[in-house]
């Protein structure tokens, strides 16, 4: 008998002493929407029956749910209820929907510089190749050394549109310059090059007459450094190349345009990381030689995403932080790779804020063989969006990415969300060492949510970013 009642009780669900049982919409739109299709999700008491206008769904681990639900033109209201142990809370949704969208503010206008202006780069320059912006900035290019001069053709707001070449132009933030008043030198002459194994790198040093401008690409199909210099002509009749050297097969040049030379340096792999500085004028490459490709001895930079007061990432549908997340998974990250006898180098330890000049600074004073970068994705369309992905921004981290991205897909339920280029997330700027960006789940979705919620598979999810690590280094051999 006694048997029985504990059976009953525990079928019944109950509060704990001192809960209350709650029900908190997430705003994902405003009141007034212009989209007929609306995401409505929300949180309550795991285990409760919610309803949109009566009709039940689904209610997830963590006690999130959403709907899907399509207005009408003009007023829509939606009662969302939850109940539990018997007793039921609402709330009511009211949206406008219109198809007219408000109008976006003019575009700023450029303003032409008709004085001559000149500037030079200062620490921490990037050229971006226009004008856009999204939510992580303008498209870049790549960064560049500081002193490098150059001309004003005009100004958009915050940035310096220059000009490089005869048809070349690029933009930088003011903020990366500081004025001179000479006129950068035109058609400077390159001299000759010298290629020697240093040790742990081979130096490409390209002696010019001038510091110019210069862009960095690499090239996924042949293993190249491909680096233009602008308002430069060739003068390059020796290529010195001091054999044997370590990651460099081998330095070619060519003259794309009549003021643009192109260096091309060739190696034996996708780069382990490259520095572009200027040594005086002779423009410096030091292309590090690849390590032993295998964790034990690998230096792993490993990043956790946001940290501090101000920036928590995404929050979960039911108060999930980003930072918090991020942070416990770089540490399970850091002990399964130190299992596999690689060092570890973090960049925030703790709950504390950190600029992403400072994680850089720590990777490149410790002299990482790579970085990966831990995240929680969130989306617009909660109920849409979902799944794994990882992103690079230059084409020699795609392997990379790709082969974490491939073990992450193997876990239960994981969708893959996609493998994603060009991205212009600081910490996927740099080329000093390979470095990916690992999205693990969307916070904003129930379904990812749910799992992202649970620490074993928190756990998983980092013992398969080693994993594809491991394929990439054996990829290599
Ligand atoms: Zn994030």
């Amino acid at each position: 008998m006694k048997k029985s009642i504990i059976f009953i009780l525990a079928l019944v669900p109950a509060l704990a002493w001192g809960q209350s049982h709650t029900l908190k919409m997430r705003k994902w739109s405003l009141d007034t929407v212009y989209t007929q299709t609306q995401h409505i999700v929300g949180c309550t008491t795991p285990g409760s029956v919610v309803t949109f206008d009566g009709e039940p769904v689904k209610v997830y681990k963590t006690g999130s749910f959403g709907k899907k639900v399509d207005v009408k033109e003009g007023d829509n209201t939606v009662v969302i209820s939850s109940t539990f142990a018997g007793q039921t809370v609402s709330d009511t949704l009211n949206m406008f929907y219109t198809k007219v969208r408000p109008e976006r503010p003019q575009e700023e206008l450029p303003l032409p510089i008709f004085t001559s202006l000149y500037v030079e780069t200062t620490e921490g320059a990037y050229f971006n190749y226009g004008k856009g912006q999204d939510r992580l900035g303008g498209a870049k290019v790549c960064f560049v050394d500081a002193g490098i001069p150059l001309e004003v053709v005009e100004e958009y707001g915050d940035l310096y549109k220059v000009k490089v070449a005869e048809n070349k132009y690029f933009h930088i933030p003011k903020e990366y310059t500081s004025p001179i008043e000479e006129a950068p030198v035109r058609d400077v002459t390159t001299n000759n090059w010298s290629v020697t194994n240093m040790g742990d790198f081979d130096r490409v040093a390209i002696s010019l007459n001038a510091k110019h401008p210069y862009t960095i690409r690499h090239e996924l199909s042949d293993k190249s450094i491909v680096l233009d210099i602008y308002g430069a002509q060739c003068n390059s009749n020796w290529l010195t190349q001091r054999l044997p050297l370590g990651m460099v097969k081998y330095v070619d040049l060519e003259q794309v345009e009549y003021d643009v030379f192109r260096a091309k340096i060739f190696l034996n792999d996708y780069s382990w990381g490259t520095k572009v500085y200027y040594e005086g004028s002779t423009l410096t490459i030091d292309v590090k030689h690849q390590p032993a490709l295998t964790l034990k001895g690998l230096v792993v930079g490993v990043d956790a995403g946001h940290g501090g007061p101000t920036s928590t990432g995404a929050v979960s549908i039911s108060g999930l932080k980003e930072k918090e997340l991020n942070l416990e998974m770089a540490y399970t990250l850091k002990a399964e790779l130190e299992k596999k006898g690689a060092k570890v180098v973090l960049s925030r330890k703790d709950d504390s804020g950190m600029t992403m000049s400072e994680r850089k600074k720590i990777f490149l004073d410790n002299n990482v063989d790579l970085v990966i970068s831990i995240h929680c994705n969130a989306a617009g369309s909660p109920l849409d969006v979902k799944g794994s992905s990882t992103y690079y921004k230059y084409t020699h981290n795609r392997p990379l990415a790709e082969a974490i991205l491939l073990r992450t897909l193997e876990l239960e339920g994981v969708v893959n969300f996609g493998l994603v280029g060009n991205f212009n997330f600081s910490l996927n700027g740099p080329i000093e060492y390979p470095n990916v960006l690992v999205e693990t789940q969307f916070l904003s979705n129930p379904e990812d949510e749910e799992r992202i919620a649970d620490r074993s598979f928190r756990d998983a999810y980092m013992k398969k970013v080693v994993k594809g690590l491991e394929d990439y280094l054996k990829s290599l051999k």
